[in-house]
């Protein structure tokens, strides 16, 4: 494993050069789901900090179970409301893409709020338009950011895209380029006071070209770990 994950850092800092981007732009996120946590560790003890899971009870059980200290988790994964009450706010939730899952997600936070302490999230937004996949569409994007503005529970900080699994590189680009579009629009509407602008997009097949197009956050699981039992890891 450790060969791969260096492999991807050079990746990266060749996909930062060639855009020209300091590499600290980017944030790696490894994910993990699947794999176990005796592997979060050994990545951990390389230097790795950002995680991410797509189910929240994986994500808490390997929190719980791991030994380096400080990691930081992401939830990238669909968001079932009934699973709100497993999450806790030190997670930062990729997957924002309805107006009723950031209901519960400021019932849940409302008290924390309060003192201070809120619900880092990032909206995912279908931007290649494909029936199967999670995400708000397009057309309903605005509306959806005007709706949750006012929810003092949730800190909306960036975007989130999972491109068409295209061997085009024109149709992958547009995608990300889409989600770059929307940011620009959003960070400009200042409808959200915390906007970071922050980026989530890119996985193992497509983080170089999502680097181009001004990821922040690159989201990257097989070209790390190592591929995973086919059944698993759905949830896209
Ligand atoms: C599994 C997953 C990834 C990582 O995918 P790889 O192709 O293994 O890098 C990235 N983002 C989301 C939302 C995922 O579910």
């Amino acid at each position: 494993m450790s060969d791969r994950y260096s492999h991807v850092l050079e990746q990266v800092a060749e996909a930062c050069a060639a855009a020209a981007r300091p590499a600290s732009d980017i944030h790696l996120i490894a994910v993990s789901k699947t794999h176990p946590v005796a592997l979060i560790d050994e990545l951990a003890a390389l230097g790795q900090i950002d995680f991410g899971e797509n189910r929240i009870a994986e994500l808490a059980d390997k929190q719980a179970a791991v030994t380096a200290p400080d990691l930081r988790w992401h939830l990238i994964g669909q968001l079932q409301t009934n699973k709100v009450k497993q999450l806790t706010s030190d997670v930062i939730v990729h997957s924002l893409d309805r107006l009723s899952l950031a209901q519960k997600l400021q019932q849940r936070f409302s008290e924390q709020a309060a003192s201070g302490t809120k619900l880092r999230c990032l909206l995912q937004v279908n931007c290649s338009a494909e029936a199967s996949k999670s995400g708000v569409a397009l057309a309903d994007f605005e509306k959806l950011t005007d709706d949750i503005a006012a929810f003092n529970a949730l800190e909306i900080v960036g975007l989130m895209t999972i491109a068409e699994n295209s061997t085009e590189e024109s149709v992958v680009r547009q995608a990300f380029a889409t989600l770059r579009g929307l940011s620009e629009t959003t960070a400009a509407r200042k409808v959200f006071p915390g906007y970071l602008g922050w980026l989530s997009m890119g996985m193992s097949g497509d983080f170089t070209l999502a680097i181009a197009e001004g990821a922040t956050h690159v989201r990257i699981g097989t070209a790390i770990f190592g591929g995973r039992p086919s059944t698993a890891g759905h949830g896209l």
